[in-house]
């Protein structure tokens, strides 16, 4: 099987999650967010279709990496490629972080979507929405994004929030209350 990605595994990263992490880019993105940052991951036929079992290789031999975390583009538009190379992460003992402009109510609604959340550890969810950009939050670009537990969520059927990375802006909390607009 093969995945649609826009970079080659990028790694190192010290800004996409917690801790020393890889990157998977995933290709292709339908949310059209005003202000993206990432807009050449956007066309569905763009990037490069990569075997998966080639992925396997190179995430085996990381040696200082804490986890690996998807980003692109938009992950779940590919979320039976991603269950594979997810279970593969878990068996290497890595953690898993996930961005994506889908909301975690709708994710577990689709089973493609939810077989694949089941491996992930920490969802950053939700669109990026330029007019709640704020330069204050920890490993997210808007207000209106959440970095949620999914264990924790999917066990106790509500999504749950990681308290440490609450932000107080002018006053108000964010994530525990945000706000989504889709
Ligand atoms: S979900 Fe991410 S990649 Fe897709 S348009 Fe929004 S910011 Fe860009």
């Amino acid at each position: 099987m093969k995945i649609r990605l826009a970079a080659p595994i990028q790694v190192n990263s010290v800004v996409d999650g917690e801790g020393i992490r890889a990157i998977i880019w995933t290709q292709g993105c339908l949310h059209n967010c005003k202000g993206c940052h990432n807009q050449t991951t956007h066309d569905l036929k763009g990037g490069e279709l990569v075997e998966i079992e080639k992925l396997k290789e190179e995430i085996m031999k990381l040696s200082i990496e804490d986890g690996i975390t998807f980003s692109g583009g938009e992950p779940f538009l590919q979320a039976k490629a991603c269950s594979i190379l997810a279970k593969f992460i878990k068996e290497q003992d890595l953690n898993i972080w996930c961005y994506t402009g889908f909301i975690f109510e709708d994710i577990i609604k689709d089973k493609d979507k939810l077989k694949f959340l089941k491996y992930i550890d920490v969802l950053v969810d939700g669109p990026f929405i330029l007019s709640k950009k704020s330069l204050n939050l920890t490993f997210r670009g808007s207000s209106n994004q959440r970095i949620i537990d999914v264990q924790r969520s999917l066990h106790e059927n509500k999504t749950i929030t990681i308290s440490k990375y609450d932000v107080i802006i002018n006053e108000k909390i964010y994530q525990k209350d945000a706000t989504i607009f889709i």
